[in-house]
């Protein structure tokens, strides 16, 4: 089970990257609300629909409708168990106070690094008491487990390095879709990183050569010229390596 974030942002651009980067992760699942008003409908449809509170919520001050500062109480009386999040453009001293009286759990004044944003959050997630538990992502007859780093692809059972791992969690979670590299390098080395395709070819090939049954004519992790790389599951495909 992946743990449920709200974030309440109005830039679409930070909201994408976001998505991507928790999706990315692999234990958290962003909601996005570009406005306060349906930020507050989807908490309390959450919460009439009996669902487990948003573990946090991520608060732009910058909003359309209103300052999201008026928004902390609200958000602090309504859902006392949620950690709350600021990520503001607005760094001066009289907002960060006001913020946390009025019940924020942090600050954190943009620009900031995603290294130091999810570094914040589980440490108020992990004080809060909520536990990150990384389920195994299946995907078809494909299931990569977090604990072993092991792919199953069926029957077959394919152990992958670290990166391995990160790249292929990427890959599966959009399975079927065209990545573009700067995506995958972003999601798996960061976005500093975002040109080196280099890495990606290296990467690539090892993975190939762990699942693939001809590696050098790829049926799973096709190339998609001049963009990026697919990985493709056919729920009809049998897998040629695998004994019937
Ligand atoms: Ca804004």
């Amino acid at each position: 089970m992946s743990t449920a974030l709200l974030l309440v942002e109005d830039d679409q651009a930070i909201a994408q990257f976001l998505q991507r980067a928790l999706a990315a992760d692999g234990r958290y699942q962003l909601e996005w609300q570009a406005s306060g008003a349906t930020a507050q409908v989807a908490l309390r449809q959450r919460r009439n629909h009996g669902k487990q509170p948003y573990a946090a919520v991520l608060l732009d001050l910058g909003l359309p409708d209103r300052d999201g500062l008026e928004l902390v109480p609200w958000f602090r009386k309504e859902s006392p168990e949620t950690v709350l999040m600021i990520l503001s453009a607005r760094g001066q001293e009289a907002d960060k106070v006001q913020a946390l009286q009025s019940g924020a759990d942090d600050y954190l004044t943009k620009p900031f690094t995603l290294a130091e944003l999810l570094a914040r959050l589980h440490a108020h997630l992990r004080r809060s008491g909520v536990s990150l538990q990384q389920g195994p992502l299946q995907v078809g007859n494909w299931t990569l487990a977090d604990q072993t780093r092991c792919l199953h692809i069926g029957e077959r059972e394919i152990s992958l390095t670290s990166k391995e791992y990160q790249l292929m969690r990427v890959l599966l979670r959009n399975a079927g879709a065209v990545l573009p590299h700067q995506r995958i390098l972003s999601a798996v080395w960061g976005p500093a990183h975002a040109d080196q395709t280099h890495y990606l070819r290296i990467y690539m090939q090892k993975l190939r050569e762990k699942i693939e049954p001809d590696p050098n004519q790829p049926q799973y992790l096709t190339t998609e010229v001049g963009v990026g790389y697919r990985l493709v599951i056919a729920s009809d495909l049998t897998d040629p390596l695998q004994k019937p």
